[in-house]
């Protein structure tokens, strides 16, 4: 099986910032699909790449998807699949606490070089300007 696909997965408009270049124009959530609708996704996804003898690296973002706590099964359960190469997520880096980052740690399939810890230094003043007045 190899690798194909790399998917970057929008699994929530939730945000806690409001960034000027943001792509967003909702960041409510009512339209995200709960933890059933998520695996429903999932299972296609994966009966789909195992049809084609494919993995994937799969990249999970938002808006900011550690605000959903769908999150966390959703992570355990690709991580189980064979069909999942790699998987990530994309955060602003608000809410990497150490219970947090010991969490994704656990997440094997989260490459020990994803450096969440990076963005610590940058989530103050430094993105101000960037983000802009929220
Ligand atoms: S952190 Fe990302 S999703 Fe949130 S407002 Fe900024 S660009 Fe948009």
């Amino acid at each position: 099986m190899e690798t194909g696909f790399y998917i970057q997965w929008h699994i929530t408009d939730l945000c806690n910032l409001r960034c000027r270049h943001c792509y967003q124009d909702r960041f409510a959530g009512g339209d995200d699909l709960d933890w059933p609708g998520l695996k429903g996704v999932a299972d296609n996804l994966l009966a789909t790449f195992r049809g084609w003898g494919q993995k994937a690296c799969i990249h999970l973002t938002g808006g900011e998807p550690l605000l959903k706590p769908a999150l966390w099964p959703l992570l355990e359960y690709l991580n189980l699949q064979a069909e999942v190469e790699e998987l990530g997520i994309i955060t602003n880096g608000l809410l990497l606490e150490r219970g947090t980052l010991e969490r994704l740690s656990a997440v094997e399939k989260i490459p020990e070089g994803q450096d969440f810890a990076g963005w610590r230094g940058c989530a103050g003043q430094r993105l101000h300007p960037v983000r802009g007045d929220f």
